[in-house]
């Protein structure tokens, strides 16, 4: 439809980047990109007239567009033709760029092909920087070697694909990027860029194969401040057991849980992590207490002594399960495991039947003391004192 409608208004239409990559190695993706040469918006809303049930997104300034399938699927749209003001006051210049200046502002070869989808010229490949052959040989190769200058998160994305792919830098990219790391770069980027680019990282399937590439090319540091890097643990950490995955599905902030495998040996350090990204008021609050329930678990968990299962339950239950596997793995006496093991299977699920209804039927009122009795029923509960009839 896209191709058909963009032929009818004298419009040439593309598939561009990641899709075109993914469909030449046979895998999925979930994006669609489209450029025309033309007014992508113009196409927008024609597309919009025949299929009324769409839901479109315009930028005007951009002269961007996207449509939201049914299924929640993206569709973006571009303009080749780039307006740009030169001066405030000037009248609008517009550059008739073509498709080729479009790939040309992209970050790897790979990435820089297009499909033709106009009528007539359905699946040409347009290919100006040789991505085809790069692909095949399994090569990230940079456009031009100002690349890494203009933008240094394509260091890191250089490094993402790398992981996901296997593949390997070509020698010339290779050299840019170590001279980009090494004039710290990365230091003068903006960390909200970063930090979209570490959650691309936890995202993908082998992120120990991403960090590894991270260390080696220097900026595992750079990217998380103050990390020891023990590729020990952290292999131990992403292959958790099958046993304890069940447990994952209650992360609410899937990246996070990466994050804290990186500083679990060194937990303090997170609050590097913390204040050098501009992160989610939820986010920095699941690191702060990931920090202190794990610190305070350290404590108790691997004591000699016998723990009351109370104690245990008090000390856990602000652990949010951002933590559960990073404090399994830091545990190192069995004896500790297990009880942590009971924590997560059956202490933080028992519930006493009496509850703040029957204390208020008793006359009681709301306040402190209310509160400490409920804690107390409970804690009885759980040390198995308090034994409620079925
Ligand atoms: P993924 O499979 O991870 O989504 P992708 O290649 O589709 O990979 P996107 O971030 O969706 O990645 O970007 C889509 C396209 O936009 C890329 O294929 C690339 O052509 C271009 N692109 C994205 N980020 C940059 C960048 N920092 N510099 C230059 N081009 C970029």
């Amino acid at each position: 439809t896209v191709g058909k409608t963009a032929s009818l208004l004298g419009m040439r239409a593309f598939l561009v980047g990641g899709i075109v990559r993914d469909l030449l190695l046979g895998q999925k993706q979930k994006d669609l990109d489209f450029v025309v040469e033309g007014d992508a918006l113009l196409l927008v809303k024609e597309l919009g007239k025949n299929l009324p049930t769409l839901k479109l997104i315009s930028h005007e300034r951009f002269k961007t567009a996207s449509i939201i399938l049914k299924n929640g699927q993206k569709v973006d749209f571009a303009t080749s033709r780039v307006e740009f003001y030169q001066y405030p006051a000037a009248l609008p210049e517009v550059e008739a760029s073509t498709i080729k200046e479009d790939l040309y502002r992209r970050d790897f070869t790979i990435n820089s092909m297009a499909l033709e989808i106009t009528f007539g010229h359905i699946g040409e490949l347009y290919d100006p920087f040789g991505g085809f052959a790069d692909l095949q040989e399994g090569i990230i190769r940079v456009l031009h070697n100002l690349s890494f200058i203009e933008d240094p998160t394509r260091i890191l994305r250089a490094l993402r694909f790398l992981g996901r792919f296997n593949f390997k830098l070509e020698d010339n990219t290779e050299s840019l990027l170590l001279d980009a790391v090494s004039s710290g770069l990365l230091e003068l980027t903006s960390p909200g860029r970063i930090l979209q680019e570490i959650k691309l990282f936890f995202a993908e399937k082998d992120i120990f194969k991403i960090l590894k590439l991270l260390n080696h090319y220097g900026v595992y540091t750079e990217v998380f401040p103050k990390a020891h890097y023990e590729e020990e643990f952290l292999s131990r950490y992403f292959t958790f057991s099958f046993e304890f995955s069940r447990y994952l599905k209650e992360i609410k902030i899937p990246w996070l849980f990466g994050v804290i495998g990186i500083y679990a040996k060194n937990l303090t350090e997170i609050s590097k992590f913390r204040k050098k990204y501009p992160l989610t008021r939820e986010e920095e609050e699941t690191l702060i207490k990931v920090t202190k329930g794990i610190g305070e678990a350290l404590k108790l968990l691997p004591s000699p002594r016998d723990i009351k299962g109370h104690e245990i339950y008090e000390t856990l239950k602000n652990l949010p399960p951002e933590g559960f596997w990073a404090l399994y793995l830091l545990l190192d006496r069995y004896r500790a495991k297990v009880r942590f093991r009971q924590y997560l299977e059956e202490l933080r699920f028992i519930k006493p039947k009496i509850t703040g209804e029957d204390l208020k039927a008793l006359g009681l009122k709301p306040g402190p003391l209310f509160r400490e009795i409920l804690n107390k029923i409970k804690a009885l509960k759980i040390d198995g004192v308090l034994k409620e009839q079925k």
